[in-house]
């Protein structure tokens, strides 16, 4: 069995961002030479998520409006993670909706999606270094 492991890097220049990554992984899993297996991409940081859906603007501007409903970023004091001083608590509990990972199946050296699957990087505290590990094991 192979083993691969590979860090995609981001600095988004705002707070929240959607980053459609699917190429970055599909060039990852060329580079890794593996046909039959799995692919993993999870985000390294809690307040940052990995998840697949539609690659349509819409649909990403509705996720903006149902998690900031579900986890408005401010008022900063509602929270009691940020009476230590951070103001991020938003960011945890919109990471935990969206989800840390992702799994894809390899097949025949592809990413074997259904219709319209595309991966994303989900940044919900973004303007600074964060990263993504991309972990594909097979043959
Ligand atoms: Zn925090």
């Amino acid at each position: 069995m192979k083993s691969f492991r590979k860090e995609l890097w981001f600095n988004t220049p705002s707070r929240r961002a959607f980053v459609n990554i699917t190429d970055d992984v599909d060039s990852l899993l060329k580079e890794s030479g593996i046909k039959e297996g799995l692919c993993l991409v999870n985000a390294m940081h809690i307040s940052a998520s990995v998840f697949i859906n539609d690659d349509e603007r819409g649909l990403h501007k509705d996720y903006e409006k149902w998690l900031e409903k579900l986890a408005p970023e401010k008022p900063y004091e509602q929270y009691r993670h940020n009476d230590t001083g951070e103001d991020n608590a938003d960011a945890h509990l919109k990471r935990q909706i969206m989800g840390r990972e992702i799994v894809v199946a390899i097949t025949n050296g592809k990413l074997d999606f259904g219709p319209w699957e595309q991966i994303f990087y989900g940044e919900f505290d973004g303007m600074r270094r964060k990263r993504v590990l991309v972990k594909i094991i097979g043959e």
